[in-house]
């Protein structure tokens, strides 16, 4: 018998990809129920208080990635604007600074060998079947750096087709913020939610989901339950593995292994001013990007914005190191990375401290990171998850975007647009 179109759909998750999908919804006529365990909607999206950095500092997602469509149509859509990152990157090495604009040896060969590359395999296995003599020592440490800080990979399980298709995508060089923060678009897009009379419920965690013949019946972790005709999952990854799910979608949830899913620690550090602007004796003023070999490698500032605040960011397996750290000592170990990359002492550092954050993602119960990454392995798992096999119980969020923008919010939002679609369809 066929399934009768599905009327009131639950949306477990008010991140980017759970609102999208909730208002595509609402505007083809559904009932939507969303259900949220923070106290808060925008999931891996969490602005900081502008009380507390001069500005709504980004705890989590901070930029948009080349073209992304999407999220360029909801910033015109809700009036937002953003902008481009401007200002020249530097190299810190041994209290030496660089412009990091020095060629990148070998590059000429690497994209030769990259272009041949016919079957997947990992970047690790990539770089030693092509790259292993000592002659690639610095390609070698550049490529890892780029796999491990952006995309906050394991170069012993990312995809080297995958970030080939990164890497020669021309737009992925635009960068820019969102004016106003991304957390703007996200209030956009809750309070659109609503006036299309989706019901957003904070503070709802979902332990698990049935999916008895009728339609999908959500439980809480507080122990209510709520039914609806079919349900749509946009929660992490790691959490996904932690909701009791239906025998059939408990089996294809096993894919989500093959998919990665890499660790951030980013901290926001508030001065009372930019005293980096002549660090090293160097002109820093329109410093953007900071690289490093400390704890804490990448450092960048608000240019062109004028806020005395830097970011430090470590990620992929790098974080290991530190992941023990509370937020207090994640801020120390921040100001002693940067006490070294300027020769300053971390007690002067501290002293013109005014407003800091250290967050480790990965330690975040509803996130369990930061964001996903392509395997050799992860086409399929995707597909795998995608198709509801005639269920009612689908699954949404950035993992399962399978476009070049993997871990974005772009594919968040993507993928909540693509999911209602398939539901539609179905
Ligand atoms: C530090 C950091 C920096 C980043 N930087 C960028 C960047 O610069 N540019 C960019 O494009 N992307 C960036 N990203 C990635 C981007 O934030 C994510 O890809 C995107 O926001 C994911 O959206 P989502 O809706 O798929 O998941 P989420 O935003 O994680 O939303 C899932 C929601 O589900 C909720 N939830 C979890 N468990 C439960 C449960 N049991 N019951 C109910 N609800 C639950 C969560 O609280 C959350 O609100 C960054 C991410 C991090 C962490």
């Amino acid at each position: 018998m066929a399934r009768r179109q599905a009327e009131h759909i639950i949306v477990v998750g008010a991140g980017a990809a759970g609102l999208m999908a909730a208002r595509e919804l609402a505007r083809a006529g559904k009932k939507v129920t969303v259900l949220e365990a923070r106290d808060r909607c925008g999931g891996r999206i969490h602005p900081l208080s502008a009380a507390e950095f001069g500005y709504p500092a980004e705890g989590g997602a901070e930029f948009v990635h080349g073209e992304a469509p999407v999220t360029r149509g909801l910033l015109r859509e809700a009036g937002l604007s953003s902008l481009p990152i401007q200002g020249r990157r530097w190299s810190a090495d041994q209290g030496a600074f660089s412009r990091d604009e020095m060629p990148v040896p070998h590059t000429d060969r690497f994209y030769e060998c990259l272009a041949k590359l016919k079957t997947d395999t990992t970047v690790a296995d990539f770089l030693k079947r092509h790259f292993a003599g000592p002659e690639y020592r610095r390609l070698r440490h550049l490529v890892v750096r780029m796999v491990e800080g952006y995309d906050a990979a394991d170069p012993a399980r990312a995809s080297m087709l995958a970030l080939r298709d990164e890497w020669t995508n021309s737009s992925r060089s635009m960068q820019a913020r969102v004016v106003g923060g991304y957390g703007a678009l996200i209030d956009f897009l809750a309070a659109d939610c609503r006036k299309q009379g989706v019901k957003i419920h904070l503070h709802a965690a979902v332990s698990a989901i049935e999916a008895p013949p009728e339609g999908a019946v959500v439980h809480g972790a507080k122990g209510d339950t709520i039914a609806g005709d079919a349900a749509i999952l946009a929660v992490p990854l790691p959490v996904l593995k932690q909701i009791m799910l239906p025998p059939t979608l408990g089996e294809r949830a096993a894919a989500a292994a093959n998919i990665g899913y890499g660790s951030v620690i980013k901290l926001l550090l508030r001065f009372k001013s930019r005293w980096w602007t002549t660090g090293g004796g160097n002109d820093l003023a329109d410093l953007s990007f900071l690289l490093s070999d400390e704890t804490i490698p990448v450092w960048w500032t608000q240019h062109p914005t004028e806020h005395p605040v830097l970011t430090g960011w470590v990620a992929g397996p790098r974080t290991k190191g530190i992941a023990r750290l509370d937020g207090n000592e994640l801020i120390e170990t921040g100001l002693a990375s940067l006490a070294a990359i300027f020769g300053l002492s971390p007690t002067q550092l501290t002293r013109d401290l005014v407003a800091a954050r250290g967050i480790n993602w990965e330690r975040d119960p509803f996130a369990g990171g930061a964001y996903s990454y392509a395997t050799p392995e992860t086409r399929k798992a995707q597909s795998r998850l995608a198709n509801p096999e005639g269920g009612v119980v689908f699954v949404s969020g950035e993992a399962l975007y399978r476009g070049r923008d993997m871990g974005t919010v772009e594919a968040a939002l993507a993928s909540g647009i693509e999911t209602v679609r398939t539901m539609l369809r179905a």
